[in-house]
Formats: C-alpha cells, structure tokens, sequence
C-alpha cells in the first residue's frame, strides 16, 4: 500500500457552511469504495461530528462509529475563517491537537486522525515543519508568498504566518 492511496482516499474536504451531509469515495471505476455521514455543529463549539460503519480487515465484523472531531477556526488572508480539523488521535496517552487541513482513515484504521499520527509521510512531516519553521522567521518572505497568485504559495504563508504568531 503506497501513501498515494491513502491521499486519494482519504483526503477529506475543509468543512466550511454545511450542517449535515455525507461523503463518499469512490475508485478508479466509480464504484463507492466508502462512506461516512457527518453532521456539523456550532455548540458547544464548532465540530464535526462522523459516522460510519468499520469492517474488520479480515473478517465480516462491523462496527458502527460515531465521535466528534473538533474545529478550529483560522483567520484567513481577506478577513473571515476557514475551519481546520484538530487532530482527534491520542498517541501514548498524548492528545495529538495538531491543526490540519486532511484527515486520513487508512484501510483498517478505526479513527481518522492527521498524516503524522498515521505517519503516512513521517519523514516530509519534519521536514515540512522545518521548513515552515524557517520561513515563519522571515516575515518578507511570508508576505511575498501571501500575495502569490499561487494557493499553495498563500497556505504555506498563512501557516507559516502562524506558527510566527504561536497559535500553530
Ligand atoms: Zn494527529
């Protein structure tokens, strides 16, 4: 199993007005591979609360999920928010909370929790919070990247802006 799988199949889409719904993956040839049911609520805070149905790899056995996976809310460039999940793992008895944008539920896994929790990229983790780390030290270079016409330019920015500020 390569990571590239799990990035297609796990990638989960930024909640942003939506109060309920579901969400379905589909492979190569259209058939839905899985699925899970959502719901979204502001109270207490804002969270998204997921259901769906677990098969044990191996076996017949099902098991029906149901928990809430916390929001946080991220300024972003033009004023407003956007939501990013909080990372629900707990690893060794450490509550994960990392801010992330894509939430992963690998074949088998019971919980979706973030990429480094999984470590699907254990590696390009560190190495991207290194390099984020440096850039955030730099706030010419965060400001250049945040008026690139470029997404990915202006999300780096945006993280890296903050880290800066120690809210990431
Ligand atoms: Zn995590």
């Amino acid at each position: 199993m390569s990571t590239s799988c799990f990035r297609d199949w796990g990638a989960f889409k930024p909640i942003v007005s939506f109060a309920s719904g579901g969400i379905q993956w589909k492979n190569g040839v259209g058939e839905v591979t899985s699925s899970i049911g959502y719901s979204f609520t502001q109270n207490p805070s804002p969270r998204l609360t997921v259901f769906y149905t677990q098969t044990r790899p191996g076996t017949e056995e099902k098991r029906d999920l149901n928990y809430f996976i916390e929001l946080a809310t991220v300024p972003c460039r033009f004023g407003g928010f956007q939501y990013w999940f909080i990372c629900p793992a707990v690893k060794n008895g450490v509550s994960c909370h990392r801010r992330v944008m894509k939430l992963y539920l690998p074949p088998g896994a019971v919980y979706f929790a973030c990429r480094c929790c999984y470590e699907l990229t254990y590696r390009s983790c560190q190495e991207h919070d290194g390099r984020l780390a440096k850039l955030a030290k730099n706030p010419l270079a965060v400001y250049a990247l945040m008026n690139s016409p470029n997404p990915r330019d202006q999300l780096k920015a945006c993280k890296a802006a903050l880290i800066a500020k120690g809210i990431l």
